[in-house]
């Protein structure tokens, strides 16, 4: 379906949970969250639903992600289910990659062709920073897991962070000659849990192309990401500018939350509930929410911040 705009709708990102297993400093709060009840979160049928209604109104692409979407008991069954539905032509899922050792190969069994795994430094203390905790030494296992799996396609995402990572542009940028995988690195988005990152922490995707002159540019895919390579790689990197230079004129994507909330865009606070509706139901709502899609989201910066009013654990980065 086409929003007012003309944009047409052909991907859904659908959050399962909004619990992590992981704390990231730009995403969620120490504590955690506040474990909502369960009557109100999608049950897994009713997540199934919505992405038949969904494909029923011309998605056909799915991103599964969360919070960690992999620490979700019936990851595997929704996964199955939903790669299943007719119209779905591809199902990717974003993860910290810390339960892939257990999961990857089940994963794949049930369709999922790509995987976005979450990496922004290579240094074991860095990562424990960042995360709150987490330990490098899993995430990798993760990924090398992954890679034996038989996945399409893999891609890193590093969330760019100055005074971070910046220093590593060029050794994460490296793992893109060591492995057959894309990296893309993304602008740090100023949402509501992040007091901590002051203004240099916001860095423009050009910053890798300054740390890197050896990039070559390559064809765009589709996708919103600005493609290079480096000279021998084995995959593309990617940068990814929704601070310096967004793609709002290009989104084709709606997101559906953990709780059952359509989000037309990203950055705004309005949202449509689907929650205990039918599949006729869910289709006339989420046609509301695809005709209140904004032309375009204010402008972000570290004074201004997302509108979006939940951390991104809660939507579904
Ligand atoms: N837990 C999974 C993971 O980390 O990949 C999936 C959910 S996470 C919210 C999805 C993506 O959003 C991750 O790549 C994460 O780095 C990114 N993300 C979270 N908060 C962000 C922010 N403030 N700015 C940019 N990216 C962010
Ligand atoms: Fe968890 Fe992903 Fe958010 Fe990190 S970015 S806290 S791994 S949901």
């Amino acid at each position: 379906m086409e929003d007012k705009f003309g944009r047409k709708i052909t991907y859904l990102r659908l959050s399962v949970t909004d619990l992590c297993n992981l704390r990231c400093r730009y995403c969620m709060p120490e504590e955690g969250i506040c474990k909502k009840a369960h009557e109100e979160m999608l049950t897994e049928d009713e997540i199934v639903r919505a992405v038949h209604a969904a494909a029923r109104l011309g998605v056909t692409k799915l991103r599964i992600t969360g919070g960690e979407p992999l620490i979700k008991k019936n990851i595997v069954s929704i996964c199955e289910r939903c790669a299943a539905v007719e119209g779905i032509k591809e199902v990717c899922i974003t993860t910290n990659g810390i339960l892939l050792p257990e999961l990857a190969a089940k994963l794949h069994d049930t369709g999922v062709k790509r995987l976005n795994i979450s990496l922004d430094t290579l240094d074991t203390e860095k990562y424990a920073y960042i995360t709150r905790g987490g330990e490098l030494s899993r995430a990798m296992k993760g990924i090398e897991t992954a890679l034996c799996a038989g996945f399409d396609r893999i891609k890193i995402n590093s969330v760019l962070i100055g005074g971070f990572n910046d220093g590593e542009i060029a050794d994460l940028a490296a793992l893109t000659r060591k492995y057959p995988i894309d990296l893309r690195f993304i602008e740090l988005m100023p949402m509501t849990e992040q007091e901590e990152f002051g203004a240099g922490a916001y860095l423009p995707g050009e910053a890798v192309l300054k740390a890197l002159p050896e990039l070559r540019p390559e064809p765009a895919d589709g996708g919103v990401a600005k493609l290079y390579s480096l000279p021998g790689a084995r995959g593309k990197i990617g940068l990814i500018n929704p601070v310096s230079s967004h793609f709002c004129a290009a989104c084709n994507r709606i997101r559906l939350t953990a709780d059952g909330k359509l989000k037309p865009c990203l950055h705004s606070s309005q949202e449509f509930s689907i929650k205990g509706l039918d599949e006729e139901g869910m289709m006339e709502r989420m046609e509301q929410a695809i005709l209140a899609k904004p032309a375009c989201h204010a402008p972000l910066s570290s004074d201004s911040r997302s509108e979006a009013g939940r951390n991104m654990n809660a939507i579904g980065g």
